[in-house]
């Protein structure tokens, strides 16, 4: 998978999105590499991700709302990316050995 880059615009753009867990795989990606590089993004986020929680908390009293700090959001995220992309790899992985299999067979 090549990764995007993203401009910090594009990347604040995507913060919201990013905490209600509606990013796609790539722009997660391009998201959380940003995120690594950027301490201006980095500080962005971690503002909107505190406001909004804060607001979602006194909106409901659903205490499992505040259960992740946004620092274990991004570590969680990053977590869910590595686990897609070894998904991945196996996945063309075992495509691979299938064909060679079939081409074998022939
Ligand atoms: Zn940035």
């Amino acid at each position: 998978m090549k990764r995007k880059m993203w401009s910090c615009m594009e990347t604040q753009k995507h913060v919201i999105p990013f905490i209600d867990d509606q990013l796609s795989i790539s722009d997660l990606d391009a998201f959380l590499y940003h995120m690594e590089h950027c301490p201006d993004c980095k500080e962005e986020y971690d503002v909107y991700y505190t406001l909004l929680m804060g607001m979602r908390f006194l909106e409901s009293d659903n205490m499992s709302a505040l259960k992740m700090d946004s620092e274990q959001k991004l570590l969680s995220a990053e977590d869910y990316l590595y686990k897609y992309k070894i998904k991945f790899i196996a996945k063309i992985l075992c495509f691979v050995l299938l064909c060679v299999g079939m081409i074998l067979q022939l």
